[in-house]
């Protein structure tokens, strides 16, 4: 049964594959901006079809402005937007203060506006760090703070545990569950990349010439939208406080190099054939903010399972083959990556 989901952050990739789904799917869509005037006219331009389907607000994650009219109306929220830089910022504030302000902003306002069922996507991120002796990991783990964690991986973590115990103490008749995505891969929209297609775009432009010996879970973005629309779809007991981690397998960069030229030999002569050592990575962090989160990285499994969200919400992820090739050919096709 359609209605009106609030979707916030419809700028982003993540933010629209959702608004995509749910339009395809006959819902309203109310989607939350940063700035109205730059993107209402990109908005349009990708659904020109959706006319009033597709109401547009300006809401920043850290201010008040916007959150009622853009939640006035709604059956459901899905709260996509979040900050997610390709560099660590110097104050860890920067990431953890608007993800989980943001988180608790947007989890208020729709409670005020009598919205029933609220979807956070949360991440692998608050799910498989601070546990060196482990590699696999699956919706019953918690990233352990203690252990010191980069502030990406902080701003997650605290922003879906307030989230939580935000609803738990103030909305418990709220339906609330977490997607949790590892990293997110699939065709692209336009040239703004999320930080997870930048990996496969500097794979096949030349950027990354040798492959660092670091390895991700591959999702793919129309199976993240995927989980939150039939989350908000679900019976409420089967999502109530539930955690659904997105996650097809995972790949280190060589493997993921050695899949794009398989499936996309075209496009893929420049993707790396060789190892970086390891020294070699500690040297450029020095001077390339990027090569920081690389070198935390060096050698560790975080093979995070995706199961749970496959039975539970009843679909089958598309495999990360298909997935690569599939970010690949989108980045050529879109003129993103010239080869
Ligand atoms: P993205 O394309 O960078 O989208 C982020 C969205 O958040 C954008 O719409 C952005 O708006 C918005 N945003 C950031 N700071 C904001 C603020 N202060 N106020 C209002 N909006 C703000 O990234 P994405 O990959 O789609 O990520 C979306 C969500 O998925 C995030 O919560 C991220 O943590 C999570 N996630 C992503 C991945 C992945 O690999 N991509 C994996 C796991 C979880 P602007 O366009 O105005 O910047």
């Amino acid at each position: 049964m359609a209605g009106t989901v609030l979707v916030t952050g419809g700028t982003g990739y993540i933010g629209g594959e959702v608004i995509d789904q749910l339009l395809a799917k006959g819902y309203a869509v109310n989607t939350t901006v940063r700035n109205a005037t730059k993107s209402e006219p990109r908005l349009r331009e990708r659904w020109p079809d959706a006319g009033d389907r597709l109401k547009i607000f300006q809401a920043d994650l850290m201010s008040d402005e916007g959150w009622a009219e853009a939640n006035a109306g709604c059956d459901a929220v899905a709260h996509v937007a979040s900050p997610f830089p390709l560099s660590i910022p110097k104050d860890k504030d920067e990431l953890v203060v608007p993800a989980t302000e943001g988180t608790l902003r947007a989890l208020r306002f729709a409670h005020e506006a009598g919205v029933k069922r609220f979807v956070q996507t949360s991440s692998a991120a608050a799910i498989a760090y601070g546990h060196p002796e482990k590699d696999h990991f699956d919706y019953t783990d918690w990233t352990n703070l203690s252990a010191g964690v980069p502030p990406y991986i902080e701003s997650k973590t605290v922003a879906e545990r307030s989230a939580r115990d935000w609803v738990a103490k103030h909305a418990p008749d709220m339906v609330f569950c977490s997607i949790n995505p590892v990293a997110v891969f699939g065709p692209v929209y336009n040239d703004d990349l999320s930080t997870s297609i930048e990996l496969v775009k500097k794979m096949i432009d030349g950027s990354i010439p040798l492959a660092p010996n670091m390895g991700i879970c591959v999702t793919d973005v129309r199976d993240v939208a995927e989980a939150h629309v039939r989350a908000i779809e679900a019976p409420a007991e089967t999502v109530r406080g539930q955690r659904f981690p997105t996650s097809v397998k995972f790949l280190w960069i060589r493997e993921m190099a050695q899949i794009v030229r398989e499936r996309v030999p075209e496009y893929s002569g420049k993707a790396p054939t060789r190892p970086m050592p390891d020294w070699l990575v500690r040297l450029l962090a020095l001077f390339m903010p990027e090569m920081q989160q690389i070198k935390g990285e060096l050698g560790n499994v975080r093979d995070v399972s995706g199961k749970h969200t496959e039975d539970a919400l009843g679909f089958t992820f598309i495999s990360a083959e298909q997935t690569l090739e599939d970010t690949v050919r989108s980045l050529v096709a879109k003129g993103i990556v010239k080869v």
